[in-house]
Formats: C-alpha cells, sequence, structure tokens
C-alpha cells in the first residue's frame, strides 16, 4: 500500500513511519516541523519506498492516490501545545478535516491518534472508553483537548456520513527514543534533568499519576488497531500506574544520577490520575504491552545521553 503519515517527523510519527516501512507499504510522511524534526528521518534517506514533504495539513493538499491516512499531526506536549495554542486548534480542526477528505477522496482508510486528554481530569479511574471524560472547554488545556475531542466528533461523522472506514486511538503518555529533550514533557525533563546533574522539577507534591507506555508496544497497538474493524476510540496505553514522585525516583536509580528532587507549582487543571483500561484492546486483537518503565528507561538511556549531548553543543 502507499500510506500517508501526518506528523511523520514527530516521535510517534516517525516510529510509526518506521513500522509501516517494515510492513514493505510505501510511506508519504507530510509535516510542518512545528515540532518535530527531520532528524528523526535521517535514517530513511536512501530508503526508495519513503517520501517526505513539508506540508502543513492545516491547509488543503493532494499528493495523489494512497491508501491509508494516518493523522498523528499536532503539537502533543502541554509546553509545547500552550505555546502554539491557535495552531493546534487549527491542526485538530482544519488537519484533521483535510486528512478525512483526502482518505474520503482516493478511497482510503484513516487513522486518528487521538489521546487520553480527552478524558480531561478523569473522575472515573482507571478510564475506559465509554466514560465521556471531565474537560475544562475553555482552560490553558483546552486548546488541545478539545482539538482531539472535535477530531473524533468529525472522524465519527466521517465514517457515518461518508462511509469512510476510520479508526480512533487514545494515546496514554507514551516516551522512549526520538521524545525530544525540550518538549517540557515528565520523562523528557527528568532524563534530561538527571543526565545534567540538575535538580529534578516535581510539579506540585507529585502524587499525580500517569501509566507510561514504551514506544515499541505503543505502535504495536496502533498497528493492530489499524488492521481491525473497529471504529469507536480505543486505548492503548501501558495500565501500570506510577506517581510522578515515584517516576522521578525511577529515573534517578536508572541513570544513577545523584541529582535532588524539587517541588514547583502544580500547572492549572493539571490530571490528578491517568491510566487506561486496555480490556477492550486485549478482547479485540490480544494486544497488551511488554516493557515497564524501568526497562523502557533502560532502553531510553543511549538516546538521551546524545540527545542532551547534542543539545549542550548546539548552546
Ligand atoms: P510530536 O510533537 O513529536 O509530533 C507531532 C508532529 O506533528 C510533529 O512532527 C509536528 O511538526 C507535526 N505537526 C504539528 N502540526 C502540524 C501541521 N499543522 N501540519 C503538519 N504537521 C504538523 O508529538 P508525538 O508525541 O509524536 O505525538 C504524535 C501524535 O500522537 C499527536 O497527534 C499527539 O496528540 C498524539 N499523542 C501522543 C501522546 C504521547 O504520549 N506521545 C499521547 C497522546 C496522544
Ligand atoms: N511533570 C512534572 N515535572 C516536569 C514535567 C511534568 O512533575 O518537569 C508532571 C506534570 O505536572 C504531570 C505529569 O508530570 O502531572 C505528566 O506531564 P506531561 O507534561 O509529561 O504530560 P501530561 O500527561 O500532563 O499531558
Amino acid at each position: 500500500m502507499r500510506v500517508l503519515v501526518a506528523g511523520g517527523a514527530g516521535f510517534l510519527g516517525s516510529h510509526l513511519c518506521d513500522a509501516l516501512l517494515g510492513e514493505g507499504h510505501n510511506v508519504l510522511c507530510v509535516d510542518n516541523l512545528i515540532t518535530g524534526r527531520e532528524d528523526n528521518l535521517a535514517h530513511l534517506t536512501n530508503e526508495s519506498r519513503f517520501e517526505f514533504k513539508i506540508q502543513d495539513i492545516s491547509q488543503p493538499f493532494d499528493f495523489g492516490k494512497v491508501e491509508y491516512v494516518y493523522n498523528f499531526a499536532s503539537p502533543a506536549s502541554p509546553v509545547d501545545y500552550m505555546e502554539h495554542g491557535v495552531e493546534t486548534l487549527q491542526v485538530g480542526s482544519f488537519g484533521t478535516f483535510h486528512c478525512l477528505e483526502y482518505a474520503k477522496k482516493y478511497g482510503a482508510k484513516f487513522f486518528m491518534a487521538s489521546t487520553s486528554e480527552c478524558y480531561g481530569d478523569p473522575e472515573v479511574h482507571p478510564q475506559v472508553e465509554t466514560y465521556w471524560g471531565h474537560v475544562n472547554p475553555i482552560g490553558p488545556r483546552s486548546v488541545y483537548d478539545e482539538a482531539k475531542r472535535f477530531s473524533e466528533a468529525l472522524t465519527m461523522a466521517y465514517l457515518r456520513y461518508h462511509k469512510v472506514d476510520t479508526h480512533i486511538v487514545r494515546i496514554f503518555n507514551t516516551y522512549g527514543p526520538r521524545l525530544q529533550v525540550n518538549d517540557g514533557r515528565v520523562i523528557s525533563n527528568f532524563m534530561k534533568q538527571a543526565l545534567t546533574g540538575e535538580d529534578l522539577t516535581v510539579y506540585g507534591e507529585g502524587q499525580q499519576t500517569r501509566s507510561f507506555c514504551y514506544v515499541s508496544d505503543e505502535i504495536e497497538g496502533i498497528l493492530r488497531l489499524a488492521k481491525s474493524d473497529e471504529h469507536l476510540p480505543t486505548n492503548i496505553g501501558n495500565p501500570n500506574e506510577f506517581t510522578i514522585l515515584e517516576c522521578a525516583k525511577k529515573v534517578l536509580e536508572v541513570t544513577g544520577s545523584k541529582s535532588k528532587i524539587k517541588h514547583e507549582p502544580l500547572p492549572q487543571d493539571d490530571p490528578k490520575q491517568r491510566r487506561p483500561d486496555i480490556s477492550k484492546a486485549k478482547r479485540l486483537f490480544g494486544w497488551e504491552p511488554k516493557i515497564q518503565l524501568e526497562e523502557g528507561l533502560k532502553l531510553s538511556l543511549e538516546y538521551f545521553k546524545k540527545a542532551v549531548a547534542r543539545t549542550a553543543v548546539a548552546k
């Protein structure tokens, strides 16, 4: 198949490009590089089945016939989407619309990368797909949360009204090589701080929880969902839940760092708890994650060491 990956120069998108090439497909990657890096695709320069185009998907585009459209384009870390609030709303609305129109025009399947943020600061725990969420529609995170909720609504509308074959994944905190060191997400911040001897910045008391999924597990779940008949949103994440303080200690242990922990104010509307209920993915296509946090951090260590050194040289 010829497949399009929007946002393919980002962390997850670039791993998805690799996986799709590995399955034998021809991959057309489009990205405007707002948060992604061409460096993530450098290893594909001589791959004849891979094309890269710089394109803002919030503007209309047409690169000819494809059989599958994967929409992974959007700033994803809270620091990035709060810096690019309007662009985040645009890519979640116009960008998703253009991808769906593209899929409709060529009779292609469509896959939407949505998020656990659709559940907001959840009152149901763990989060099951049937929960409608608890989102502040006008708070600082709303540029992302509501854009993704709109993307989901638009995707369901193209399924119902235009019979496009669509799929929606709700991704829970994923990490691994190619995560941007300066994107402000908790794993990137803690790894960078631990490796440079800075204090680890735990926001609030660090009692809020997250459940971290290693990138290879996430991509495997995404590919299985993409091949399934399921149209409704499906959680893909690791249900092993940690407080942020526990996560900081795990990073110190894995890196062998002597850094200390310091506390900084908790950002507004920061979800207090997050953990996926993955029984649906298990039941539908037998997926569950294999790599737990400690092993995943060890697998990511070399990448972070190099990325931190590169950032220091650039400075
Ligand atoms: P990322 O920032 O590394 O990648 C996003 C990519 O999209 C970047 O390359 C960026 O340049 C590109 N992009 C943004 N706006 C664009 C536009 N208008 N046109 C073209 N390209 C554009 O982030 P990521 O972690 O790889 O996230 C990828 C997708 O997965 C996002 O949609 C994100 O919302 C979703 N997601 C990720 C996580 C996670 O934990 N990593 C969790 C939930 C959802
Ligand atoms: N966090 C933290 N220190 C940091 C970065 C993040 O304590 O340096 C916390 C943040 O407040 C949140 C959690 O870690 O509770 C996960 O944050 P992240 O930005 O990675 O993603 P989120 O899950 O909030 O989208």
